[in-house]
């Protein structure tokens, strides 16, 4: 059942189509970013999905429901219980503190509970400034407070309208986190972004122009060719017992340096005491993988091809560590001879497919 389905959903105010036959299907639990120009019609997209307003034609079904036969007041119910939203101005009532703030949520959809509000305000890491007003918190713990407001009745749906637009880099980063943290638990997400970065996070990215969708583009791969690269970087300065520390791995690709390791951390695939970073887990395994079809590529293109330039070699052997399947590497591996070493001397880690010692 999808979380969010639009059939050709059009919103116009007066002459202006701000959305102009939208059909669009959000799987539950997938992450969605939004993109588009100022005006293309982003945010009408999201407050319909959120039953803050409705469409002129076309049909708005969430969570299999369609909202458009509900009454106000059942649509207010619907919304307390299904929706999260965070929105870029934050939207905080300014003479409420932010336990109040966030205790104003929940009394919309059930009864109040102090010590639920204050552990949420907790989890975005707020627990000291429950009794502050909006105006005594910086823009990044306002958004925060926000976003323990919209996870408070534990909603299917999280809708974010540009929820990073006025922070800044760090702040930024913890109101990600946050968002991914939700995605992790089983969210639906759908977050509109100018930022491609940001949008990164997300599994696939629309982009709407004149309130059509012009773009539809599907992530992955890229994030985890990075990831894998690192785990590469990793695998090779223990080899040459040399330390590693963020700041000296060359980490380059769609995620930030520190997403990408808070990404490995948060996997498991990597350690980090004192600064240092190590292999751990399943990641000792993939970093093991990765090396073995890098490796066995080079013996291949020099032995076989015998290709003799060193770039080139390098070359090739990078992207075939990307893109060999387990059986192409076990048979490459076989047809090589279960190799022991790359042509640089480096030794080639033992696979499945080869003889036990
Ligand atoms: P975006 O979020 O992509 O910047 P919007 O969805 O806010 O775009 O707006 C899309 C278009 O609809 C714009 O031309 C905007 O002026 C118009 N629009 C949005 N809301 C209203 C409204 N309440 N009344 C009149 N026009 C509106
Ligand atoms: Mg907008």
């Amino acid at each position: 059942m999808p979380a969010i389905d639009l059939q050709e959903v059009t919103k116009r105010y007066g002459a202006v189509a701000a959305l102009d036959g939208v059909s669009l299907t959000v799987e539950a639990g997938e992450w969605l970013a939004v993109m588009g120009p100022s005006g293309s019609g982003k945010t009408t997209l999201v407050n319909l999905m959120g039953c803050l307003d409705t469409p002129t034609t076309g049909s708005v079904l969430i969570a299999d429901v369609d909202v458009s036969s509900y009454t106000r007041g059942q649509l207010t119910r619907f919304r307390a219980e299904k929706i999260g939203f965070v929105f870029q101005q934050f939207h905080l009532i300014p003479y409420l503190t932010a336990l109040e703030n966030v205790l104003l949520a929940q009394h919309f959809h059930s009864l109040t509970d102090e010590s639920e509000a204050r552990a949420a305000l907790a989890r975005v890491g707020l627990a000291e400034r429950a009794e502050h007003l909006p105006a005594q918190l910086s823009g990044g713990e306002q958004q925060r407070v926000s976003i323990a407001r919209a996870l408070i009745n534990d909603p299917a749906i999280i809708l974010a309208d540009e929820p990073t637009g006025n922070l800044d880099e760090k702040n930024e980063e913890i109101v990600m986190e946050l968002l991914r943290g939700a995605h992790q638990a089983g969210k639906t997400i759908v977050m509109v972004t100018h930022d491609p970065t940001i949008a990164r996070s997300a599994g696939r990215r629309i982009e709407l122009h004149h309130g059509r969708i012009s773009d539809i583009s599907i992530f992955g791969g890229g994030d985890e060719e990075q990831l894998d690269e690192i785990l590469e970087q990793l695998w090779l300065r223990r080899e040459n017992d040399e330390p590693a520390h963020q700041e000296t791995l060359r980490i380059t690709g769609p995620l930030s340096a520190m997403r990408a390791i808070e990404t490995l951390l948060r996997r498991g695939w990597i350690s980090r005491a004192g600064g240092r970073l190590a292999l751990a887990g399943a990641g000792e395994r993939r970093a093991a993988d990765i090396i073995r079809r890098h490796r066995l590529a080079e013996v291949l293109f020099s032995d076989t091809f015998q290709l003799r330039d060193e770039s080139e070699l390098e070359a090739q052997a990078c992207q075939f560590e990307h893109i060999l399947s387990p059986e192409a590497t076990s048979r490459i591996c076989a047809f090589l001879q279960h190799p022991r070493q790359c042509p640089h001397g480096s030794a080639i880690p033992r696979g499945e497919c080869c003889p036990r010692e």
